[in-house]
């Protein structure tokens, strides 16, 4: 019989509390590390992160969750399914480099969300040539590293059915379902291979089959034959399969009913009464995601010990954990100075929530009394916090109730149309780009200097003046129609506000893995969004009289400052993203006033906040596009409202795009070469568009044939008085010199296009 626990996380962060792993690996990438120095670094985080959470009381500690990108290009490694055109790079680890970004000549593989959340996975592409192997060397080297410290590891696995679920086909039609048979024998070698190393419980993730996807019904029937046919093998470990970000729906009773010995369900994003009707759960352990994984509030400790006490009269083996892995919040509490006493004592990071589950677990084992102390502080603060009168201001709760109450001031489209052709005479196909232009050296070191108090915000101002100078210099050379200042003082396109507004704190030290190397700071909201002055409007004006062309104001929309901050969980999310849509609509009528012809307010996070299952789309689709418009209807029907939208996949969300009601939408479109048009057709979409002419996720300087043939696919599927010229997003990451050459094309190949109407 496996002995069970009583304490666990569904997985930890990985890039190193103070970033350790993204300077080894980007000194690696440069040449300044090589692969033994770089592996010392990566065991070194590792054993922190184990000891550390054995320390804490973890009973349970889950490894093979650190990675050098990213776990799902880990698992196609493990699988033997990275792409064959990475197969000529010397080492395993450059081939698993050159499938996660490329190099001069090999494309890297497609990044998209994790979920819901705001971390990529690399998209592994499985062909009909592809065969399986199983390489297990880096679950089994992670296994003797654990114990060799003396801990008990839980490898992790990603399951087989989301495995495929999230992998693309590149060159067959059927389902890639149909192929799990092809990796069942795979993940029953390495069981085995696991029980022989000692393992008593494996982790196997299938968060796949929280979402309602065309093929749920069929995800769920072959989850129910793969874990019957796993679980019926005699040697392998005990197997925990997990899922997080919602409810498994009619996956779980399926799922308990096979073999498996025990379930992890998070009680954050699911309901925990859906546990109740299911009497195959009474056999198995249950691990309970009562801790949140993913949003950084406290936990309340009584009300969770009850849910536990509920659930352990039901089910009987109850083991408390995290929703879901610890990746999406920064390590630790102990590295921010910045927050007040009343907001720190609310809010609990990864080492604090480790310290719940631990207390939890205590409780639930040894009763409330052994725990009352933990209780009484976290029932304290949760007190401070429902009290802190910045949670609730009441001038603007008055004010969006009364603006909600009143029709919203914008006249129709087209005679929008006509107002702003009066005002705003452009050519035809008129040019423009997405609002940043490349973050230079010189910009990072200004900003760099500011931080450490080298300059005064004097300087600092007078620097990033200087750089708006050169850009709107540059697109006056290059001759585009509609111009941007280019971005230079924003750190982060959500920071950058969230910083201006009440109800908002930054951290000094959040880091959160967002893909790769790549860390974001998410903000985090916990107050009513007031805007104590203007945010922009300086910049704009700056540039603006630098030019007699227009310049557009440029700000950053409700949907996505909620989608990349840590957002309140006191209230409705459309509560908070009206809050924020009012600060954004009074800086728009501050740009306005200040002469902007054209605001751009940007909304690339539209998709991400989409929720899994259809049945709650609707209620979304409603609120985040309210708060748009709400955000976008202060100002004139002379003023031409923008948006930018991209991540390519827009799927559910095609419709709502037209529901935006934008004189114009500048959107992702080079990858799927125009094909969004006829999507935005298909809907009725009637506004002004932009389809991205290039993709500037790549240095590559497109040919001015090759813009123009853009440019004559997107005619073909919108009438010209429509159309945009504009690269797909932001220029932020891209050099200086391919920039300018690409927009200097992008200008040749509109007159070319021009020439032929
Ligand atoms: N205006 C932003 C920029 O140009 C938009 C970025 C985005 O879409 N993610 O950088
Ligand atoms: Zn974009």
């Amino acid at each position: 019989m496996t002995s069970t626990f009583t304490a666990t996380v569904l997985g930890s962060p990985r890039i190193g509390p103070r970033r350790e792993l993204k300077k080894a690996v980007e000194s690696y990438w440069a040449g300044r590390l090589d692969a033994s120095a770089l592996d010392a670094v990566a065991r070194d985080l590792r054993t922190q992160s184990w000891t550390d959470l054995r320390d804490a009381g973890i009973d349970s500690v889950p490894v093979n969750v650190f990675s050098y990108y990213d776990q799902m290009l880990d698992t196609a490694a493990m699988l033997g399914a990275l792409p064959e055109r990475v197969a000529g790079e010397p080492t395993a680890l450059d081939r698993y480099f050159a499938a996660a970004r490329g190099t001069a000549t090999i494309t890297p593989l497609e990044m998209t969300k994790w979920f819901d959340t705001n971390y990529h996975y690399l998209v592994p592409e499985i062909t009909a040539s592809t065969r399986f192997t199983l390489d297990p060397s880096k679950v089994l080297g992670e296994v003797a590293e654990a114990q060799a410290l003396g801990i008990a590891p839980r490898p992790v696995l990603i399951g087989p059915v989301t495995f495929l679920l999230l992998s693309k086909a590149t060159d067959f039609e059927s389902s890639l379902l149909s192929r799990v048979g092809e990796l069942l024998p795979l993940y029953a070698a390495l069981l085995g291979l696991l029980v022989d190393a000692g393992v008593e419980w494996v982790q196997i993730d299938e968060p796949g089959l929280v979402a309602d996807r065309t093929e749920s019904e069929i995800a769920t029937a072959t989850a129910g034959e793969v874990y019957r046919a796993l679980s019926a093998l005699e040697h392998r470990p005990a197997i925990l399969l997990a899922s997080y970000f919602g409810d498994l729906g009619a996956a779980l009773p399926t799922l308990a009913r096979t073999g498996v010995e025990g379930l992890a369900i998070d009680l954050v994003a699911g309901d925990p009464e859906t546990l109740a009707g299911i009497p195959e759960l009474a056999g198995k352990h249950l691990v309970a995601g009562i801790v949140d994984g993913r949003n950084i509030w406290r936990n309340g400790l009584a009300e969770s010990l009850t849910t536990l006490e509920t659930l352990r009269e039901s089910v009987g083996s109850v083991a408390v954990s995290t929703s879901c892995s610890l990746l999406h919040v920064p390590y630790s509490l102990e590295s921010e100075t910045g927050f007040d006493d009343a907001l720190r004592s609310w809010l609990a990071f990864g080492s604090e929530k480790v310290r719940e589950v631990t207390t939890l677990a205590t409780g639930l084992r040894s009763g409330r009394e052994a725990v009352a102390a933990e209780l009484a502080q976290a029932a304290a603060a949760q007190a401070t916090r429902a009290a802190d009168p910045r949670l609730h201001d009441q001038a603007i709760r008055k004010r969006l109730a009364t603006l909600r109450a009143s029709d919203d001031g914008r006249s129709p489209a087209a005679e929008r149309r006509e107002v702003q052709a009066a005002v705003l005479p452009l050519p035809q196909l008129p040019t423009t780009t997405i609002g940043s232009y490349p973050q230079t050296t010189a910009i990072r070191v200004a900003r760099a200097a500011l931080r450490k108090g080298e300059i005064d915000e004097a300087e600092y101002v007078r620097r990033m003046r200087g750089e708006v100078a050169d850009v709107i210099a540059l697109q006056e050379r290059l001759g585009l129609d509609v111009l941007v200042h280019g971005e230079p003082e924003r750190n982060d396109m959500v920071q950058y506000f969230a910083e201006q507004l009440d109800g908002f704190f930054a951290t000094s030290n959040g880091w959160v893995q967002s893909y790769g190397t790549r860390c974001v700071r998410p903000p985090i909201l916990f107050g009513d969004v007031r805007r104590p002055q203007p945010m922009t409007v300086e910049w704009t004006s700056y540039a603006q009289s630098l030019t007699a062309k227009p310049v557009k104001g440029m700000l950053t929309g409700p949907v996505t400052i909620l989608a990349w901050s840590f957002v309140r969980d006191d209230q409705p999310l459309s509560e908070s993203a009206d809050q924020v849509a009012l600060a954004i609509r009074d800086e728009t009528v501050d740009l306005e006033a200040a002469g902007a012809q054209v605001i751009q307010v940007d909304e690339p996070a539209l998709r991400e906040l989409l929720p899994l299952r259809a049945a709650d789309q609707p209620a979304y689709l409603d609120w985040s596009v309210g708060a748009f418009r709400l955000a976008t209807s202060g100002v004139a029907d002379a003023t031409a409202v923008h948006t930018h939208l991209c991540y390519s996949e827009f799927g559910e969300v095609i419709g709502a795009i037209a529901g935006l009601d934008a004189d114009v939408t500048s959107i992702e479109a080079a990858r799927s070469r125009m094909e969004i048009l006829d999507d935005l057709n298909s809907v009725g979409f009637d506004l002004g568009v932009g389809p991205g002419v290039y993709d500037i996720h790549s240095p590559r300087v497109p040919s001015v044939e090759e813009i123009a043939d853009s440019l004559r696919a997107a005619l073909r599927a919108v009438p010209v008085e429509r159309l945009w010229v504009n690269p797909d997003c932001g220029l932020k990451t891209r050099g200086r010199a391919e920039v300018e050459a690409s927009l200097r094309n992008l200008v040749a190949a509109t007159e070319l296009v021009r020439a032929e109407l």
